[in-house]
């Protein structure tokens, strides 16, 4: 670090939990970049602030994790087409005076979709949970071309988001009408419970289910994708996303493709897989 060292980050709260410090600061390195990132955790009333000091010290930007993200949308001058669609802000850019709010989620969970090597166009899908990360997947999956529908516990937020909604308590039986099932929800982050059983995964195997990505991630397997893969799913957890939506994040501060392989590797590393 020297007198020209600029600053990224990411806040949130709690934020100890995060892995983006660790794989951004393997993608600076490796990228030769004069920039450090760190976490900040800010409760919520004081994230005006921050944003405030952030502007003043100069920060390129910083990524947005829970529960900041619809408050951060509310706090931007700017906001992107997919920021406004989703109404959630998961990177803040200043540049020229203006703080421009962008969701990357979107292309997080369209990406973290590819890699499980579903064809998007014309797929049936179910994305369970209606929050923010509930509304990217929704809005990634409709603009892939994709039919969605949508359960969540609390009814009327699936009813918000102009798609099909699933009854909660049908949730297994419409499991089997997919190709593809998003989880969204935080069940799953305490590595015990799951939206849908493994005896409700076999069955949907059977009929028209094909793969299971979880958006949450953590240490191990989450108990959905322990569960889809003994099943015979192709399924994965949410590390792919978070790299994905880190590099399109890394693209809006920096004006060029991140080093995208060393952050998945880094990622990994810190989350103790191979
Ligand atoms: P959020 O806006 O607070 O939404 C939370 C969602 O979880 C809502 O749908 C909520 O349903 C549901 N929920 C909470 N507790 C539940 C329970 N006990 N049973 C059933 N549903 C429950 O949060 P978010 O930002 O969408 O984040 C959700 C998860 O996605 C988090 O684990 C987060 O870490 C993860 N995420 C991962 C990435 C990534 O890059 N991998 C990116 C974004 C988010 P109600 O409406 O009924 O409360």
């Amino acid at each position: 670090m020297d007198a020209q060292t600029s600053l990224v980050g990411v806040v949130g709260h709690p934020v100890r939990h995060s892995l983006s410090p660790v794989f951004w600061d393997a993608a600076l390195r490796h990228d030769g970049r004069n920039t450090v990132f760190l976490a900040f955790d800010v409760r919520p009333d004081d994230l005006a602030s921050f944003v405030e000091g952030m502007r003043v010290a100069g920060a390129r930007g910083f990524n947005v994790t829970l529960p900041h993200k619809a408050a951060a949308f509310a706090l931007c001058s700017e906001r992107s087409d997919v920021a406004v669609q989703t109404r959630a802000v998961n990177v803040v850019v200043f540049e020229d005076g203006k703080v421009t709010g962008s969701n990357t989620d979107v292309h997080g969970v369209t990406e973290a979709i590819r890699d499980l090597g579903v064809e998007l166009e014309g797929a049936r899908s179910l994305v369970v949970g209606a929050g923010g990360a509930g509304r990217a997947a929704v809005h990634a999956l409709r603009r892939a071309g994709a039919e969605v529908s949508v359960a969540n516990r609390t009814r009327e937020r699936a009813e918000d988001l102009d798609v099909p909604v699933v009854a909660w308590s049908g949730l297994a039986r419409a499991a089997g009408e997919v190709e593809l099932i998003v989880q969204t929800t935080t069940v799953g982050m305490d590595g015990e419970d799951s939206v849908i059983d493994e005896p409700a995964l076999r069955a949907a195997a059977g009929h028209r289910l094909r793969a299971v990505l979880d958006v949450v991630y953590r240490p191990d397997e989450t108990p959905l994708v322990r569960s889809a893969h003994a099943a015979g799913l192709v399924a994965a957890d949410g590390l792919g996303m978070l790299v994905h939506q880190a590099a399109e994040a890394w693209q809006l501060f920096f004006g060029r493709p991140a080093p995208v392989d060393v952050m998945r590797r880094a990622a990994s590393a810190a989350a103790g897989r191979s």
